[in-house]
């Protein structure tokens, strides 16, 4: 365990000694703003001090009363864990797996988006470079046809995948055909009820911050926003205002709210999801359209008028398009709400924080529910989704018992 831990802080010590060129390779490959690139692999080194300091403690044995003269639960690693990641947050998305993996003992092969083929190998390099033995981790520049293969190679124990849910259903399909454990994250349609006792200035202003996250493209963002009829036009006009002054373009420059989407056919989809969603009666608010560009920017996007039967309602939104709605009270929010097949991040803003509580942990059916702030991902939180967004947990103590045999030992 304790080299484990060393590992770890020395991959710490490297992300942080190396953060502005890493940095740069994620905007070179994906897009995002340089500012949030940085972020990113700053929460790689804490993810990774987080496991060193804790996975010790989170995998110590736990002695358990039972008829045997002693027994107790022992956390034992897999082997071989397979990682399908995709390219929306290259570091991240790979370190929360890695980090926990690493400290239970178990080795892996990431399978990494195909658009970001530097941040694999930069992270292979990484590892290497920590000095941690040979083979303990490598990268597959492999296309996500070939991950059915790796998944029923009998060297690998397990997979997780985080990405979209037609990808997330093929690796469940593929590991459950040979009975080997996976974990998913997948897409996500977050919503945020806005109720009457809000402060509807600060709700606006967080939940255009979540929906402009990575130029939206993020499973955990703010995607559709349900008012009470109170005070709609209020948060609407808020909300709006806040879109609008979010100005797309270079992601090296420091001024740039968001940069472009991370490949012109994800750009084009959206698009065409906006456009559909018009066609069949919502309403544009801002945005909604392709701006005369060779690099794939979409404006900031608000619609309201959505109806079931829309992409607006019934799909994910990966990019920086908000949905607004508008309802007559706690009960109706609550019932669009959940009326999704994602299940993975949700808000509540109310001043009454029993009822918001309330409504977090009984009213809306997600993995993780935030009140009066906008869902994050952080190394000491269980994150993870329900319905058709996932199953299994990353991050906290519950992540890195994902990957582990938990073996009860009796003695007689
Ligand atoms: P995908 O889900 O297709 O890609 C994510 C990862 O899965 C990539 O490594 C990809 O490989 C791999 N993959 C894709 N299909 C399969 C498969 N059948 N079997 C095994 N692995 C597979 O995402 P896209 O990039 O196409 O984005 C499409 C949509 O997915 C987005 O618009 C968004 O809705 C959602 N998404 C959600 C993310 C999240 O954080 N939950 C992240 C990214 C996307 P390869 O790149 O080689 O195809």
């Amino acid at each position: 365990m304790e080299a484990r831990s060393s590992y770890l802080l020395k991959l710490e010590e490297q992300l942080l000694e190396q953060q502005q060129s890493l940095a740069d390779l994620i905007v070179s490959e994906m897009g995002k703003v340089k500012k949030e690139a940085l972020a990113e692999i700053k929460k790689c080194a804490w993810v990774c001090r987080y496991y060193a300091e804790n996975g010790a403690g989170f995998l110590a044995r736990e002695p358990i009363a039972s008829d045997a003269s002693e027994s107790f639960v022992s956390f034992q690693p897999l082997g071989t864990v397979l990682a399908v990641m995709p390219w929306n947050f290259p570091f991240w998305q790979v370190f929360r797996f890695l980090a926990p993996a690493l400290m239970a003992g178990n080795t892996a092969v990431l399978k990494h988006a195909s658009n970001v083929p530097g941040c694999s190998l930069a992270i292979e390099k990484l590892v290497q470079d920590a000095g941690l033995p040979n083979n303990v981790f490598r990268s597959l520049l492999i296309g996500g046809k070939s991950v059915k293969q790796v998944i029923e190679n009998p060297k690998v124990k397990a997979v997780t995948l985080t990405g979209s849910t037609p990808a997330g259903k093929s690796v469940a399909a593929a590991a459950g055909s040979v009975l080997k454990k996976s974990v998913l994250e997948l897409g996500g349609s977050d919503p945020y009820l806005i109720l009457e006792d809000a402060n509807i200035e600060e709700a606006a202003d967080l939940c255009a911050t979540s929906r402009l996250l990575n130029a939206g493209q993020s499973c955990i963002g703010a995607k559709r926003f349900i008012v009470v009829e109170q005070v709609y036009e209020q948060f609407r006009d808020a909300f709006v205002q806040k879109m609008q002054a979010a100005q797309y373009g270079d992601p090296h420059d420091e001024k740039t709210a968001i940069g472009p989407l991370a490949r012109i056919d994800l750009r084009n989809e959206l698009h065409g999801q906006v456009s559909a969603s018009v066609a069949k009666g919502a309403k544009i608010l801002c945005g909604g359209y392709i701006p005369e560009h060779e690099a794939a920017f979409y404006p900031p996007t608000v619609l309201e008028n959505i109806e079931a039967g829309m992409p607006a309602y019934d799909e994910e939104l990966f990019g920086p398009v908000a949905s607004l709605f508008k309802v007559k009270t706690e009960a109706d929010g609550i019932r669009i709400a959940n009326d999704t097949i994602f299940g993975l991040g949700a808000g509540v803003f109310t001043s009454d924080l029993e009822r918001g509580k309330r409504l977090a942990e009984k009213g809306l059916d997600a993995g993780c529910v935030f009140v009066n702030d906008f869902v994050k991902s952080d190394p000491r939180l269980p994150f993870g989704g329900i319905k058709e967004s996932g199953f299994g947990r990353e991050l906290s103590v519950f992540g890195i018992r994902e990957f582990v045999n938990i073996k009860t030992v009796a003695v007689k």
